[in-house]
């Protein structure tokens, strides 16, 4: 079993009928890049630059953090890499960023939020993605959108930080891309609206089900609640990929752990997903299963989850139409 998935790690992500998507790595910092490269990842889906600030006991400056993201570019020359913006806030915190105590820090002063707060930290953020961008495919993506208004005033800011670089006549990839992840239930609803200002979309599974169905991520009290197969997620996801569709040259990847999770690899490629961003170690079971269907059956299978009423339902039905396909 092993010696399959070694075999197949340098092939593509191809279903049996010759539909091909992209299975890329989440890091958090760039020691694990040898991971992903070792599993046969094409590029990273999710890099979590908060990761940076955290392991640093001041905030890290332009030239640090364009460093390490020059680094994980020159790694995949080929391949795409996702930078998010810092996610911090939640339960995220930075010694030296003093934030107030808040009654509810998921619903609160977080991510993308946090940012437009604090606008320099942002700013220096941004200007080292761009400075790095000459060194490979950097693709640019905001956390916690919540609506399409903060989506265009973050390109404001990534405007005026063009801008700058210009005017110092810095370099910087004019065409990097720009995205957002979609974890927030307003977001995932308005996506129509929303993929009319970006590049791409990732949803981000961890969150959305955290906010959908509004359960702790982290409370055991309540984990029983917690499952991306409930057909409320489900919907949503169907619903991002579907207004990507709608949209000319936007495609819609997923970064949550439910894109590592080999029990809804049928389910993500039956609704269309085109980029599937997950742990290193995942990689190639993931590249297995893709490689062992077809296309027209895994819609066929994802057109039959959307119709039943339970998440319990929904992986019984996965779990059987895996078993049809050996
Ligand atoms: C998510 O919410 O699914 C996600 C990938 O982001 P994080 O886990 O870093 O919140
Ligand atoms: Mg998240």
């Amino acid at each position: 079993h092993l010696k399959e998935l070694e075999r197949i790690k340098d092939l593509e992500a191809i279903t049996l009928d010759g539909h091909q998507v992209e299975l890329v790595g989440n890091i958090g910092e760039p020691a694990d890049i040898q991971g992903v490269l070792k599993n046969g990842g094409t590029g990273i889906g999710l890099y979590r630059t908060e990761f940076l600030y955290m392991n640093s006991d001041t905030m890290p400056g332009e030239d640090k953090q364009m460093a390490a993201y020059r680094s994980v570019l020159e790694a995949f020359p080929d391949g795409p890499v996702i930078i998010r913006t810092m996610d911090i806030g939640g339960d995220k915190k930075l010694p030296y960023l003093p934030l107030d105590d808040e009654l509810n820090p998921f619903l609160g002063l977080r991510a993308i939020r946090l940012c437009f707060k604090e606008i320099k930290l942002l700013k220096t953020q941004l200007r080292a993605i761009l400075r790095a961008s000459v060194y490979g495919n950097a693709y640019i993506m905001f956390p916690m959108i919540s609506n399409v208004d903060e989506v265009r005033q973050a390109k404001k800011i990534l405007t005026a930080c063009m801008a700058e670089l210009d005017a110092l006549q810095i370099a910087y990839r004019k065409d990097v891309k720009v995205g957002v992840m979609i974890e927030i239930p307003s977001a995932a609803i308005t996506a129509d609206i929303i993929a009319k200002e970006v590049d791409f979309f990732s949803i981000g599974t961890n969150d959305l089900c955290q906010y959908t169905i509004a359960v702790d991520r982290m409370n055991q009290a309540v984990s029983y609640l917690y499952d991306p197969f409930n057909p409320a997620i489900l919907r949503l996801v169907k619903q991002v990929i579907q207004a990507s569709e709608n949209q000319p040259g936007l495609f819609t990847g997923m970064c949550g752990e439910m894109a590592g999770d080999p029990l809804a690899t049928l389910l993500l490629l039956g609704l269309g997903l085109h980029e599937f961003s997950m742990s290193a170690l995942s990689i190639p079971q993931v590249k297995k299963i893709i490689r062992n269907v077809r296309y027209q059956d895994a819609k066929k299978i994802a057109a039959e989850a959307l119709t039943l009423e339970t998440g319990v339902a929904v992986m019984a039905h996965v779990l059987e139409s895996m078993k049809k396909l050996k």
